[in-house]
């Protein structure tokens, strides 16, 4: 049995992208020896890294008017980073669940932080402060299953927290000063995270300690410390698998209907199944939604299990049942999870009667 692993990261990659990575492992590129070995500087790693970078800037859609980064850490880690070097008065964050609500906490410590807060759901606008450094969002609650339908125009640098919907689908990115995301979701394995940051915007960078720096990062071409060669290998092979799928436009048409099918079942489910976001803010990656009791999750995620289609519980802060169908989920599986839900239902039908 074919197993689908639903779960919001580390989640699920695609099976040739696991083989190339394993080659790459083994013996990268015909050299006779793993990515992990080869030395950062020597010129083939060197080529390897920009041409990887230039992956990240031909799916985005942007040009050298940014620095891509590839640093090591935890996404949260550049919550710290992105307000230790750019809050210098005061910034505003747009907390529309767990993630901004986070990065809000994490800015603080480095100065005035007004927050926007509308949880579960995006505003239709917002105040910002004419003093604001930035405003911050997390384009997709990855807890919450919230996401910016577009991103705001924004009267000041704009930074977005992609952790959960880089290359899901297309976005302006026009407006955006500084772009971050963790490659555990959408694009790679853990350890690795993306700054995409404009360059006019990081020249109003505060330097802070060299070896956090985004400018010294920059400026050392991305060796200023020996970067996470496997974790970059797993990107590079994740964004050449995403070309092959004729690119984020095209998995973004399959995201849509992965998404709309799941929904589609919740909706018409007379109850059975709840998500109590307005349909306009539903996000296409994280699809939440309860049962109409705590009672029948168990038998829910066990049959569920029994069918290949695994991880599908909340995050332990929300409870209720999370179906999380990255760019690497393939449309079968989603709807196999949409058959089994439609079969748990007609078994327990007397609940929607209550
Ligand atoms: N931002 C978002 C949107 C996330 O989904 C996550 C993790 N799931 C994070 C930040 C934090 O990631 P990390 O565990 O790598 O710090």
């Amino acid at each position: 049995m074919t197993v689908y692993n639903f779960a919001a990261g580390p989640s699920m990659m695609a099976p040739e992208v696991k083989q190339a990575l394993a080659q790459s492992l083994v013996d990268w590129q015909g050299t006779g020896f793993s990515i992990a070995e080869v030395p950062h500087r020597s010129q083939p790693f060197v080529d390897y890294l920009s041409q990887t970078q230039a992956m990240v800037r031909h799916h985005l859609g942007i040009g050298q008017e940014y620095e891509v980064l590839f640093l090591s850490g935890g996404a949260r880690t550049q919550f710290a980073l992105i307000a230790s070097q750019f809050l210098k008065t005061r910034a505003t964050y747009v907390v529309t669940g767990h993630w901004s609500a986070m990065a809000a906490h994490d800015a603080q410590r480095y100065g005035h932080v007004d927050q926007v807060v509308s949880n579960g759901k995006i505003p239709e606008s917002f105040a910002v402060a004419e003093d604001s450094d930035y405003v911050f969002l997390c384009s997709n609650e990855t807890i919450d299953g919230v996401e910016f339908a577009t991103y705001p125009v924004s009267p000041v640098p704009l930074i977005v927290d992609a952790s959960s919907d880089i290359f899901a689908r297309r976005v302006d990115m026009s407006n955006v000063a500084l772009l971050m995301a963790g490659a555990q979701k959408n694009m790679g394995i853990a350890g690795l995270i993306v700054v995409v940051v404009r360059k006019d915007f990081l020249a109003k960078a505060r330097q802070i300690d060299p070896s956090l720096s985004y400018v010294e990062h920059a400026k050392k071409g991305n060796l200023l410390v020996t970067p996470c060669a496997a974790a970059i290998a797993a990107t590079h092979e994740t964004l050449n698998w995403l070309e092959r799928c004729g690119g984020v436009e095209a998995i973004e048409a399959i995201n849509r209907e992965k998404a709309r099918t799941l929904y589609r079942e919740i909706d018409a489910s007379e109850g059975f199944y709840r998500n109590t976001i307005a349909i306009k803010d539903r996000s296409i990656t994280n699809v939440v939604f309860s049962l109409p009791d705590e009672s029948l999750q168990e038998a829910f995620l066990s049959g569920a299990e029994q069918r290949g289609l695994v991880n599908l519980r909340g995050h332990r802060s929300a409870g209720g049942i999370r179906a999380s169908i990255y760019n690497a989920m393939p449309l079968q599986a989603v709807q196999a999870l949409a058959a089994w839900m439609q079969e748990f239902k007609q078994s327990n039908l007397e609940w929607i009667k209550q």
